[in-house]
C-alpha cells in the first residue's frame, strides 16, 4: 500500500489570492507613488470614486507591484463583522475556526481591499478600527483572540461618494483613520487610450466613445444617476470588436445598463446616433 506523501511546506494560505498576470493599469496622476508612499507607512487608503473609473484595476495593479497577495470582498448591505473575521464550523467531529478574508490578510500579510466599504453593516467599523490606526490589531471575540496585523498587512478600502446616502457614508471617525485618494472620469486622450488597450478597437472608434461618455455624464442635470462610465465603454468596445455594430453594443453596454427610466433612455439614444449618425 503507498503511503500519501506529505506535503514538505504548509499549504499558503494566501494562495487563492497571489496574482498571476500584470494587471494593466495607466496612472491619471500621482497615484501609483503616493501609494507607494502609504504603502510605506502601512497607511490604510480609501479610494474615492464613481464607478468603473479605474479604482479595483489600480489596487490590483499595486499589489503586483509591491508582490503582495490582494485579497478583494465586494461589500455590501448584509455584510458584518462575522463575515470578514470569520465564523466557528459545525463539522462532524467538532467545530472549527476559519478565518475570514480579513483575518487571512491580516494574519498571513496581503493587502486587504474592500470594495464598496460604506454598503457594509455598521458593525463593521467595530473591527475595522484597531486595525487602521497604529494599533494594527484585529479583535476575534468569538475566539477571545487578538491578531497582530503581519507586517505586509495593509487596508485600502473604496467607495463612491456619489451615490451614498447621507447615513450610508463612513462616519468622520472611521474616514480620518485613511489617506483618501480621488478617482475621477479619466481625461478624453487617457480615456480613449484605455478604451483602445482593453476593448481592442481601433483609435477613431474609441475616441467616438468617449465623446459620446462626455455627453452620457452632462445628463445627470437631467436625473441620470450617473455617466457611462469607463467600463461601460470598454464592454461596448468589446462587443464592436466581436462584430456587433456600435449603435447596438452602446445600447447594450451604455444605454440599457444606465437607465431603465424610458425618456432617459431616449436622450441617450439620441446621444448615440448623433455619434454614429
Ligand atoms: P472601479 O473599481 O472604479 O469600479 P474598475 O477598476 O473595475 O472600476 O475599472 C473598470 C474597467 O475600466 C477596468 O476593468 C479597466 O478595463 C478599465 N480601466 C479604468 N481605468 C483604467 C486605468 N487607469 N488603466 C487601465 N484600465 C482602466
Amino acid at each position: 500500500m503507498n503511503a500519501v506523501p506529505r506535503p514538505a511546506v504548509a499549504p499558503d494560505p494566501l494562495a487563492a489570492w497571489r496574482l498571476t498576470d500584470a494587471p494593466w493599469y495607466t496612472p491619471q496622476a500621482d497615484e501609483v507613488e503616493v501609494f507607494e508612499a502609504a504603502h510605506a507607512r502601512r497607511l490604510p487608503v480609501l479610494l474615492k470614486g464613481p464607478t468603473g473609473v479605474g479604482k479595483t484595476r489600480f489596487v490590483e495593479h499595486m499589489a503586483w507591484r509591491l508582490k503582495l497577495p490582494l485579497v478583494t470582498v465586494a461589500c455590501h448591505e448584509d455584510l458584518g463583522a462575522a463575515d470578514l473575521v470569520g465564523r466557528w464550523l459545525l463539522e462532524a467531529d467538532g467545530t472549527r475556526w476559519q478565518d475570514g478574508p480579513l483575518t487571512l490578510a491580516a494574519r498571513h500579510g496581503a493587502i486587504c481591499y474592500l470594495d464598496e466599504i460604506a454598503e457594509a453593516r455598521a458593525d463593521t467599523t467595530v473591527v475595522l478600527h484597531p486595525l487602521a490606526d497604529n494599533r494594527r490589531l484585529l479583535p476575534i471575540d468569538k475566539r477571545n483572540e487578538l491578531v497582530a496585523a503581519h507586517a505586509d498587512f495593509q487596508l485600502v478600502v473604496s467607495c463612491n461618494p456619489g451615490y451614498q446616502s447621507f447615513e450610508r457614508s463612513l462616519k468622520p471617525s472611521t474616514r480620518q483613520r485613511f489617506c483618501a485618494l480621488s478617482f475621477a472620469p479619466p481625461r478624453p486622450e487617457h480615456e480613449q487610450q484605455i478604451v483602445m488597450r482593453e476593448g481592442g478597437v481601433e483609435a477613431d472608434v474609441a475616441e467616438r466613445l468617449v465623446a459620446l461618455a462626455a455627453r452620457t455624464r452632462r445628463l445627470r442635470d437631467e436625473g441620470l444617476e450617473e455617466g457611462a462610465s469607463t467600463r461601460t465603454l470598454v464592454h461596448a468596445a468589446q462587443l464592436i470588436g466581436q462584430g456587433l455594430s456600435p449603435r447596438r453594443a452602446c445600447d447594450l453596454a451604455i444605454v440599457q445598463p444606465l437607465t431603465d427610466d424610458p425618456a432617459l433612455a431616449e436622450a441617450l439614444q439620441g446621444l448615440v446616433d448623433a455619434c454614429w449618425p
